[in-house]
């Protein structure tokens, strides 16, 4: 009796614990609504001069991606008023969990668990609650000359960057986090995990144009442009970036691409 109780309660609290987010990650990609993505620094290698890069950052350095997510959603044909809004929290003290370089399937599914645990109690952005929270570490470029790949939790609607803590590689950065933006409400990598190459059809910004190559623009979950079939740049911004029909259809911009 009291077994099958406690077994009913389990499954209800799991239920509603499922449908909670089934219900956040349909709305975040119904765009309908505006989508609300806070964006927190943390400071990555605790130096002094992250310190001072991140204490002058101001929302409006992230304002670039949502007018770039609102010209790409137009092309689509999503005419939600303002797609995407940003604000910027005050930085983290403490250092979110660090996923593995080559996890197994195990690792990555505790990493993740880990991870919304970490983002749970580290939630105190100012206004209502996000509905997309982004983790953007920034790492002295001084020091660091290649930082790890960013990871997106895809359903999680919670996203961890590596990005440089300069000027020079703001624009860069910020293709990094609209990439990771995207993870969390759908859109998958399209590049080589190897040889970072973008994947060809749908890691092309035009898949339709011939010959393939060169194109002129990145394919946002590629993250390169792709020059020639060995060849591929990272571009300087977002100008240079697009949302490609693949990537569409997986955060509900298209039925199919
Ligand atoms: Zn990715």
């Amino acid at each position: 009796m009291w077994r099958a109780l406690r077994i009913t309660v389990l499954l209800v609290v799991l239920a509603t614990v499922a449908l909670g987010a089934w219900r956040a990650q349909h709305r975040a990609t119904s765009w309908v609504n505006t989508l609300h993505v806070s964006i927190y620094p943390i400071n990555a290698d605790g130096r002094e001069a992250t310190a001072r890069y991140i204490d002058q950052l101001e929302v409006q350095d992230f304002a670039p991606i949502a007018d770039w997510l609102d010209g790409e959603a137009r092309r689509y044909g999503i005419n939600t008023l303002k797609p995407l809004a940003i604000t910027l929290a005050p930085p983290r003290t403490s250092l979110p969990p660090q996923p593995l370089r080559h996890p197994s399937a195990l690792e990555a599914l505790m990493w993740s668990l880990q991870m919304r645990y970490w983002a749970w109690r580290n939630d105190d952005s100012p206004g209502p609650r996000p509905d997309v929270r982004l983790f953007v570490q920034y790492h002295d470029p001084a020091v660091t000359t290649a930082v790890q790949h960013s990871v997106g939790l895809e359903k999680g609607l919670i996203g961890l960057a590596n990005v440089f803590a300069s000027r020079v590689d703001h624009g860069g950065n910020l293709m990094v986090i609209a990439h990771e933006m995207l993870h969390t409400v759908g859109a998958t990598d399209k590049y080589d995990p190897v040889t970072l190459m973008p994947r060809f059809p749908d890691g092309y910004a035009d898949p339709q144009q011939r010959p393939a190559t060169p194109q002129t623009q990145a394919e946002v979950m590629a993250g390169r442009i792709p020059l020639s079939p060995e060849r591929a740049d990272i571009p300087l911004s977002l100008r240079h970036v697009r949302v490609g029909p693949t990537t569409a259809a997986e955060i509900g911009w298209l039925r199919a691409p």
